[in-house]
């Protein structure tokens, strides 16, 4: 059973086993949440697991013990997003400037694309985020291996780095089914992942 992990903020930061959900909780680093949003300590959900009689993930039962298994749990004293640099992949740089020429804006398919060394790597030009950016085919070849301004060309869009990504879209790539429970929680994060029923 996977639990959803928020931090103390309620953003969603990793998913976790129940076992290690329920040790957070039961050591008092992390609460229950529940649909309502509303939170509890490991006492008050023991005491809960006692009454509701429908719990979706189930529950962990000893001969004279019954917990309910929490879907989504929040850390008490961890509040910051873990966050993944974009790494530098071809990919990656099409997708950052939106399959766009930087030079002309023009949007075209991959295979219509190139990348192009702003500062021409025979002049000591890097090949990182400051001074690699996509181009069309005829930009690529009217700069050749001059500067921007040698060449009579501008940038329409200028080179950056791209923002972090919140750590927690690695999930995206894990076969994790999202829990209809855990889905207001990461609304606000772009998923295409079928909704458990
Ligand atoms: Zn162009």
């Amino acid at each position: 059973m996977d639990v959803l992990v928020l931090n103390s903020n309620f953003f969603a930061i990793q998913i976790t086993s129940w076992r290690r959900a329920l040790r957070l909780v039961s050591l008092d680093r992390a609460q229950v949440v529940d649909e309502e949003y509303r939170t509890y300590n490991f006492d008050d959900w023991c005491e809960l697991s006692q009454v509701i009689s429908e719990n979706a993930s189930g529950y962990v039962k000893t001969p004279n013990f019954s917990i309910a298994i929490p879907e989504v749990i929040a850390l008490k004293f961890y509040d910051k997003v873990p966050m993944k640099e974009v790494k530098f992949t071809r990919r990656n740089i099409y997708e950052h400037y939106g399959y766009k020429c930087c030079y002309c804006g023009k949007k075209l398919t991959s295979d219509k694309l190139n990348l192009d060394h702003i500062i021409p790597r025979s002049r000591g030009g890097k090949t990182d985020w400051k001074n690699v950016v996509t181009s069309c085919f005829a930009c690529n070849l009217k700069k050749g291996s001059k500067l921007p301004r040698e060449a009579g060309m501008e940038l329409l869009i200028k080179p950056a780095r791209p923002s972090m990504n919140p750590g927690f879209n690695i999930i995206l790539k894990s076969p994790v089914k999202v829990k209809t429970s855990w889905q207001k929680f990461i609304d606000n994060i772009y998923w295409n992942i079928e909704l458990e029923g």
